[in-house]
């Protein structure tokens, strides 16, 4: 079986990234720059943010973390974006996620131009990514198409099984499989037969939030298994899929923690890298 290495994936991922924000730097006589905007002292989100400027930084982007307290309203998050989007040196925002309840997500999340959206979660994106055009992909299922595509470089013909249809994680990445020729069913809670459904897969990925729900009987023999599942469980942080068991049937499997999750922060510089390019078009 191979254990698919996120961290190694990522810090490859991060090395080429740097590489690349170099020769930016010498052609445009400027670097990318990302910036996050943090909303209340909620700690996982502070930790979140933290590593994102930790990797930012230490791919050679400009980054910038922009706070603010619980109460700050609406009004004040949405002119800082408008400023935010008239800045040339911005080539990314992002809005760290959950915010508090007086502030509309959705109005943040559309008050970013789309060309600055390194989430990949405006509207005008997602349109594009499942017409098949030019967009930024959501960071964490972009993570698990690079890693997918790492074990296996053709995936024209092969089925895969996606559980979860969440707008972050389950319905991008179903765009990026069917774009690589994938023949893709989506599963959900109202999924009947789940099983029934992932045995039929070449390529699972399971993003729901139960842990070990996937188990080896459920796994076809030699099907590449990407866990995005992060449970916090009495013996510790555990996936959507039971690690031990799938180990002993599938051809791949990534672990957690240490598979998709540091995939994500580096594919969040990447996606700042291509809103630069694309901005410099
Ligand atoms: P979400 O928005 O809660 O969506 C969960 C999805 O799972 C929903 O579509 C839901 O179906 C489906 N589901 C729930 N119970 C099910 C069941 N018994 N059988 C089949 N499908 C079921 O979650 P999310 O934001 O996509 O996150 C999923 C997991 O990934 C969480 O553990 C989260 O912490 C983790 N995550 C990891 C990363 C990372 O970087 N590794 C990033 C983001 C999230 P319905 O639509 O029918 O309700």
């Amino acid at each position: 079986m191979i254990l698919i290495d996120g961290k190694k994936a990522a810090a490859e991922l991060r090395g080429e990234l740097k590489l690349e924000v170099s020769e930016l730097k010498e052609k445009f006589n400027k670097v990318p720059g990302l910036t996050v905007i943090l909303i209340g002292d909620l700690t996982p989100s502070q930790i979140y943010v933290r590593n994102k400027e930790k990797s930012a930084n230490e791919v050679g982007l400009k980054s910038e973390v922009i706070k603010y307290p619980d109460s700050v309203d609406e009004k004040t998050v949405l002119e800082k974006i408008a400023e935010l989007n008239r800045d040339s040196s911005v080539s990314g925002i992002l809005v760290q996620l959950p915010l508090p309840k007086h502030i509309d997500k959705q109005k943040v999340i559309e008050a970013i131009v789309p060309g600055k959206d390194v989430d990949g979660f405006h509207p005008m994106n997602v349109g594009n990514l499942s017409s098949g055009y030019e967009s930024s992909v959501p960071c964490t299922p972009l993570g698990c198409y690079l890693l997918i595509k790492k074990i296996e470089p053709n995936l024209s013909g092969k089925k895969a099984v996606v559980i979860g249809r969440s707008n972050l994680n389950g319905k991008p990445m179903t765009q990026l499989l069917l774009k690589e020729n994938c023949t893709v069913t989506i599963t959900h809670s109202k999924t009947k037969d789940l099983k029934g459904e992932c045995l039929k897969g070449d390529i699972i990925v399971a993003a729901v939030g139960i842990p070990e729900l996937v188990k080896a009987d459920w796994i076809k023999k030699d099907a590449i298994v990407i866990d995005v599942g992060i449970n916090k469980t009495e013996k510790g942080i555990v996936g959507d899929v039971a690690f031990e068991e799938v180990s002993k049937v599938a051809k791949a499997l990534t672990p957690v923690p240490g598979g998709v999750g540091p995939m994500t922060i580096a594919c969040l510089l990447k996606n700042t890298i291509e809103c630069f390019k694309r901005s410099q078009k």
